[in-house]
């Protein structure tokens, strides 16, 4: 079987690590700064950094329509940390231009600069969750100067809680999540985008 590859929005931000986070689950990563890379590649990932800027470089690189044609073609997205402001409906508090795929309001900054980072582990699994918040169950959390998602519509479920707070969501084929989790040896969020794209 082919390796699968995962594009990774390489504008600015957390590119390499998200690179090895992939190497690790078996996958080839793809720097994306042009629309035909979008072609060859089985899922996206947007990383972490500073969403202002990453958002000049989407309208510079004319990337906002076809990274929405992206989505709208089933393949699997991750936005993580700055990835998720830009996935969001709008960004509540310092605008800056999303891509409107996910349904929720980013609030940038929100954990304030007396915890700029810190690290956690997400709540327990509630009783009946689904496989995807089992399987991550324990998956150490790495929060810098991390969004809160809020205003969820009612299409967007939340796979992991921090102190009750959504930190990954999903819509359909798209994930948000305020951490960063590119960061440290456990790749089993890299694993699930992995094995969420659609069957060849
Ligand atoms: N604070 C950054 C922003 O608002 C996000 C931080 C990050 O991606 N680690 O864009």
């Amino acid at each position: 079987m082919t390796q699968p590859r995962v594009g990774i929005l390489a504008i600015q931000g957390d590119v390499d690590a998200h690179a090895q986070a992939l190497a690790r689950v078996g996958a080839t990563a793809v720097p994306v700064l042009a629309e035909k890379h979008l072609g060859e590649i089985d899922a996206l990932i947007l990383p972490g950094g500073e969403s202002t800027t990453i958002a000049k470089g989407l309208d510079r690189l004319g990337l906002y329509e076809p990274l929405r044609a992206f989505a709208e073609s089933g393949r699997p997205v991750l936005g993580t940390c700055a990835g998720a402001i830009l996935l969001a409906r709008e960004s509540e508090n310092h605008p800056v231009r999303t891509l409107g795929l996910i349904d929720a309001v980013a609030l940038r900054n929100a954990y304030g600069t007396q915890v700029d980072s810190f690290a956690a582990e997400p709540d327990p699994p509630a009783a009946g969750a689904g496989e995807t918040a089992r399987e991550l169950a324990g998956l150490r959390c790495i929060f810098i100067r991390a969004p809160r998602l809020g205003q969820l519509g009612p299409g967007v479920e939340v796979l992991l809680r921090v102190d009750a707070e959504p930190v990954l969501v999903r819509e359909g084929n798209i994930y948000a999540c305020t951490f960063h989790p590119e960061l440290g040896e456990d790749a089993r969020l890299h694993g699930l985008l992995v094995a969420a794209r659609p069957a060849a």
